[in-house]
């Protein structure tokens, strides 16, 4: 058996890895890189393997940076089994076609910047034809499902907690009589997050790949991150100011709108006009109001208890029109809108940030990790001057970022998922996660178990098992 880290590795973003079973081939996600535009192009075009010679790929959830390349191992030959769970599966259909639109930008920006002309001409990664051709590729099975997508590996999905869908895997693989229990824990949710039920934690496996986004801190509170937002939004309104939230369409939307919705249901916020402005955002929140069976038993009852769904209430407003949309903007009175991409680097958030930047009544909430060289990780280091479409901006509305928010374990939790996995026998590869992250982690895995072997991985690093 051989494993091959072939992203995600000393990295947050581009989750791939390989595993060689009995002669097959099997990908574990399948995620696009993101960081300065002409390298993530040049990685995501290149596969540093056959994709013919892939034999079935396994998805943990939507994330674009763990599926956003598929449409690229299609185009180039792949025609195997996607396995993933029916949330997932539906999620990421919407959010691979998200992704083309945007890579057909991106190459039509570059030619236009760089005056490229013919041959030189850059062409998208993937275009939606494209990505429209996984669709029919995708299996979905369901947690705690048993099945076999290679010869000799045998797979079970388990809760991650992360989004809606989202699975880690146990891999029980038999090589030659010999028997392995791999754990790849795709990216690790947390405790008490609205909507979703908590992550499980894996039991004995052999060898164990985690995710070690924010290994070296503990997350603010999912509650403290809720007081937090409230108190944003309340103060914003005070001084007559618009809060502009830029979020991932697949997961941080929804949980803010669910907690807009808790925090006007129990009268703690006067109603203010909230609008998701993405047409993803909007096409997402109708999947996860088609995947109630994902939601945690706290969701259930607030729904009972109210008799109202959690994704939808009075002054909420999904918009998809472009024109719908542009209205916003000539609207002075205060209101809250969430708008897509999560990291500010392309999508309507654009506009909005352009039309709200320099008012100083107005506030940016940035709630979630942000890529080095976006403008998200930008407005999150409060850089006074910042450029949005070329042009350059003075911020003078104020910044803040709720940690707490976040979708990922923090270093707690993630050692009591090392301690729990083991990873005896062949140990503890740190993936998905920089530097400065794993390393703290993988510090104080050893503190706490100081016979571990804990890894960190570097790009297309090769193990043999
Ligand atoms: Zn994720
Ligand atoms: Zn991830």
């Amino acid at each position: 058996m051989k494993l091959h880290f072939h992203g995600a590795a000393q990295t947050v973003t581009g989750s791939m890895h390989l595993l060689e079973v009995n002669g097959a081939q099997l990908l574990l996600d399948c995620g696009l890189f993101q960081g300065r535009r002409q390298e993530a192009y040049a990685r995501n075009h290149n596969f540093p393997f056959d994709p013919k010679s892939i034999d079935a790929v396994l998805l943990s959830h939507a994330h674009i940076d763990h599926t956003g390349n598929l449409p690229n191992l299609v185009k180039h030959g792949y025609s195997g089994p996607v396995y993933a769970t029916p949330a997932t599966a539906d999620l990421a259909d919407l959010m691979l076609c998200d992704s083309a639109r945007i890579q057909e930008s991106d190459a039509a920006y570059l030619n236009y910047r760089e005056e490229l002309r013919g041959a030189q001409q850059i062409q998208p990664i993937y275009n939606v034809e494209d990505a429209e051709a996984v669709r029919p590729l995708m299996q979905p099975v369901e947690l705690g499902r048993e099945f076999e997508p290679t010869p000799g590996a045998r797979v079970r999905f388990f809760e991650a907690g992360h989004i809606l869908g989202s699975a880690s895997f146990l891999i029980e693989t038999q090589e030659k009589g010999k028997t392995t229990r791999l754990c790849f824990s795709g990216d690790i949710g947390r405790r008490n997050l609205p909507l979703l039920p908590d992550p499980l934690l894996p039991e004995n496996v052999d060898l164990l790949i985690m995710e070690s986004t924010y290994g070296d801190k503990p997350h603010r509170d999912p509650e403290q991150a809720y007081q937090e937002l409230r108190d944003i939004v309340l103060q914003t309104v005070q001084r007559g100011g618009k809060v502009i939230i830029p979020a991932f369409a697949v997961g941080r939307t929804q949980e803010l709108v669910y907690n807009l919705h808790r925090m006007i249901d129990a009268g703690e916020l006067a109603r203010v006009p909230v609008y998701v402005d993405s047409p993803l955002a909007v096409n997402v929140s109708d999947v996860f109001k088609r995947h109630r069976e994902c939601f945690d038993q706290e969701t259930w009852d607030f729904m009972q208890q109210g008799r109202h769904p959690a994704l939808d209430f009075d002054g909420l407003t999904y918009i998809r029109s472009v024109q719908e949309s542009k209205q916003l903007n000539e609207h002075r009175e205060p209101m809250v809108i969430i708008a897509a991409s999560g990291m500010a680097e392309n999508g309507r958030i654009l506009h909005h940030l352009k039309n709200n930047i320099e008012d100083p009544r107005s506030s940016i909430v940035i709630v979630s990790w942000q890529a080095p060289y976006t403008l998200g990780r930008r407005l999150a280091e409060r850089e006074e001057r910042v450029k949005i479409f070329g042009e350059v901006f003075y911020r003078r509305a104020q910044v803040a970022t709720i940690g707490g928010f976040s979708a990922h374990a923090s270093q707690e939790l993630l050692v009591e998922y090392a301690r729990a996995g083991q990873g005896q026998r062949h140990g503890i590869y740190l993936v998905h996660g920089e530097e400065r992250s794993a390393l703290p982690l993988r510090q104080k895995i050893l503190e706490t178990c100081p016979s571990s072997k804990v890894f960190y991985p570097v790009l297309h690093e090769n193990l043999e098992i």
